[in-house]
């Protein structure tokens, strides 16, 4: 079982049909985020923003601009989550990669892995701090810092597929996939930023649907787990 882990939870994840920032959901994320704690996991958090605003999807404005909204959008994800945590008992601190003392602690990965001893949850706000990156990097930028022993991205899909399980019936699903496979099949299970760092880095990757959690807070082999391992 893994002893310290970095969860990307995506703004997708947090968001409904009718609202951009869903109570509803994000209650139902913070209980299975308690699951891992309740496990005696050391849990670091970063929180997509893409449910509010995604840089790379405009056009006619200034990308830096647009992504620092991205950044705000994964702020108040983040703040979101803190507050449902809070309610349900979970000790939390959220740390922004830019500065907004009214609202957060400013991140420090020394201060992180403190939090973490002291058995806090640690929500990682504002992704990277820098335009042009995504959280998916940012999640693994930050499990290295905190050196987290996995990196854990919970989807709306099960696992990792040879092509889209909804459009191709007979799309394979992976238990295990090397890093160079990811990378030369193109498979989507995170941004090539994102593999290449985990890649160079060595930290594996968990990819599984967050509603299958609990089965990874018990230690149990969910979803596709990349790595550098070729057996
Ligand atoms: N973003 C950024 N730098 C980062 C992380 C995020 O500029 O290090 C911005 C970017 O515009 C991105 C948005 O924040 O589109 C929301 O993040 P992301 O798209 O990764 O969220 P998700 O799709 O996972 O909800």
């Amino acid at each position: 079982m893994y002893k310290r882990v970095l969860l990307k939870i995506s703004g997708e994840a947090l968001s409904s049909a009718e609202r951009p920032v869903c109570f509803e959901k994000i209650e139902q994320t913070a209980a299975d985020v308690k699951k891992l704690h309740d496990a005696g996991m050391q849990v670091g958090i970063v929180t997509g923003g893409g449910n509010i605003m995604r840089g790379r999807d405009t056009v006619a404005q200034d990308r830096s601009r647009m992504d620092n909204m991205g950044m705000l959008a994964t702020a108040i994800n983040a703040l979101a989550l803190q507050d449902c945590l809070i309610r349900l008992g979970v000790p939390t601190v959220v740390m922004s990669a830019v500065a907004m003392h009214r609202f957060c602690e400013e991140f420090t990965a020394r201060g992180a892995v403190e939090a973490l001893e002291a058995g806090k949850v640690v929500l990682f706000a504002a992704g990277s701090g820098c335009p042009y990156f995504s959280t998916d990097t940012a999640s693994a930028l930050r499990a290295l810092e905190i050196k987290a022993d996995a990196l854990l991205l919970a989807k709306n899909v099960d696992a990792v597929y040879s092509a889209d399980p909804k459009k191709d019936p007979q799309a394979k699903k992976y238990d295990h996939l090397t890093y160079e496979k990811v990378l030369n099949d193109n498979l989507q299970a995170t941004d090539l930023t994102a593999i290449t760092l985990c890649r160079e880095q060595n930290l594996p990757i968990l990819v599984f649907a967050l509603k299958e959690i609990e089965r990874v807070a018990r230690g149990e082999a969910v979803g596709t787990r990349i790595d550098a391992n070729h057996a």
